[in-house]
């Protein structure tokens, strides 16, 4: 089945643009926030708007900030309100003169109707979601079971691995290397550091106090389910594969018409999942809009101007790495696969992951775009969720500009030889914390942790994580798509459709 081309690609992208401007039409006001102020046991909400200046004083001391840092005084706000007793004063000056409120008990932004129609895009999400599990545990089952050759899912399992690690570690020395180059951790301020690092605490800490480590023994253990249904209910992707593989290769040893009946039915479940995916695509223009509009109306741009040229480092990688490499890696590895249909039929894959910044929810469109493009089933569903769950490329890229961020930041110089262990960990931790949701950041303590970084220098980027992350997950997906092609090609299995949809 195939997307309706190419009305479908431009629908989305529409709904992309549309979503940005309506969200900045209806941007939530960043220079607003609205106060519950406990006043006689009595609460009172107040609007606190137009500030110059606003000077949070707790017990721990007091901070001042600016009129475009909205988002950092709700995050220092509620820090200081979580690890003090003691009440928050809030003391505004601009325009209209001094305001001055004790004992605030809560702050938050305003709603918009850009902010109010988010859940339009959380339905499309979790149809996604929905959609990823089953879909993939019955097209690998049917894949591996129509291969009638064990010898080959072998070899196609190391090549996948052999390719994920290379361009991971690939991405990452890209990523050092615009970190060194465009020193974007030298244009900052000790002022904008430490107003940074304050407000973002909270939220660093609580990421370091996850205190994930790599071991791969461990890893290799939890490969294997202790409950293959439990696994399927919790969307444990590595385990998944593993028992949908397990059970494909066994069909081959039962009775044919016994199996027959199963793979039957498995197949039947794949094509209608696919023919789900055609269903929720549908919505995908409005879901797009509705995120986009959520994400631009409520993104504090302040912060923008502070991080600039990380930014830019991070996102001039990202596009190297997404239309260059890929690219020139399908040229040599994939001499059947027709660039330009690759990278048309993505598309549709690539506007989705931008929006849901997440591969995982992606999954189910990048399957049916990578089959659209000529690669079989029994490729894509093996290749594909492997490398949503292990193979991300733009982070891995992110966290080297961001290790080298970091420390430029701390005043720190990187030696050759820090930057080859940033390289190293960073590549073995890409793969050894799969499952772990919010892979990035847990990927970037380690890796701070491996060339003696202060971790909490982390609060530094959480303010751009969320654009950022929506940018580097069209390079992990892009990077997914193309193993999966290279794996087609090589096992030539790649049926090319170029000619029926040109
Ligand atoms: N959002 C990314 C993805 O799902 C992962 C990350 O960078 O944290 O591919």
């Amino acid at each position: 089945m195939k997307f309706r081309k190419p009305a479908l690609y431009i629908q989305i992208l529409l709904g992309l643009v549309l979503g940005a401007l309506f969200g900045l039409l209806f941007g939530v006001d960043q220079n607003l926030l609205i106060l519950e102020v406990e006043e006689d046991g009595q609460m009172q909400e107040v609007v606190l708007r137009d500030w110059e200046t606003v000077l949070l004083r707790s017990a721990e001391g007091e901070w001042r900030f600016g009129a475009k840092d909205q988002v950092e005084i709700m995050h220092l706000f509620r820090r200081l309100l979580k690890s003090t007793d003691a009440p928050v004063t809030v003391i505004a000056s601009g325009v209209k003169g001094e305001q001055r409120f004790e004992n605030v008990r809560s702050m938050r932004k305003e709603q918009t109707i850009a902010t109010v129609i988010k859940p339009l895009g959380d339905i499309f999400i979790r149809l996604l979601m929905m959609i990823a599990i089953p879909l993939v545990f019955a097209s690998l089952l049917v894949g591996v079971s129509s291969l009638h050759d064990i010898t080959k899912m072998a070899r196609i399992g190391g090549k996948t691995i052999g390719y994920y690690i290379l361009t991971t570690a690939l991405a990452i020395t890209i990523g050092v290397t615009l970190g060194n180059v465009v020193q974007p951790g030298k244009q900052m301020d000790t002022e904008a550091r430490d107003r940074l690092l304050a407000a973002y605490e909270e939220d660093a800490v609580a990421k370091i106090e996850q205190n994930i480590s790599v071991d791969f023994i461990d890893y290799l253990v939890n490969l294997v389910p202790k409950n293959a249904i439990r696994a399927l209910a919790d969307a444990e992707m590595l385990q998944i594969i593993f028992f949908a593989l397990l059970l494909g290769i066994s069909l081959l040893f039962i009775d044919r018409t016994k199996a027959d009946r199963v793979i039957g039915f498995f197949d039947a479940i794949s094509d209608a999942m696919i023919r789900m995916v055609d269903l929720v695509m549908l919505i995908a223009p409005y879901a797009v809009f509705a995120l986009i509009a959520a994400t631009i109306s409520e993104f504090g741009f302040g912060i923008l101007q502070t991080l600039i040229w990380y930014i830019i480092a991070v996102v001039a990688g990202l596009t190297v790495q997404t239309f260059l490499v890929y690219p020139l890696l399908l040229k040599t590895f994939a001499r059947d696969v027709p660039l330009w249909t690759f990278l048309r039929e993505l598309r549709p894959a690539q506007l989705v992951a931008f929006t849901t910044s997440s591969s995982a929810a992606t999954l189910p469109v990048t399957m049916e775009s990578c089959e659209n493009i000529g690669a079989p089933k029994s490729v894509t569903s093996f290749v594909l969720p492997l490398g949503a769950t292990i193979n991300m490329d733009g982070t891995a890229l992110y966290q080297g500009v961001a290790a080298v961020f970091i420390a430029q930041v701390y005043g720190m110089d990187l030696s050759l030889t820090q930057q080859l262990t940033v390289v190293l960990t960073a590549t073995l931790a890409s793969i050894g914390t799969a499952p772990v949701p919010g892979v990035g950041i847990i990927m970037l303590i380690i890796v701070l942790r491996s060339v003696g970084v202060p971790e909490t220098g982390i609060a530094l980027i959480l303010g751009v994580d969320r654009i950022l992350d929506m940018c580097r997950t069209i390079t992990n997906v892009t990077s997914d798509a193309t193993a999966t092609m290279i794996v087609a090609s090589t096992e030539k299995v790649f049926r090319s459709t170029a000619a029926q949809s040109d």
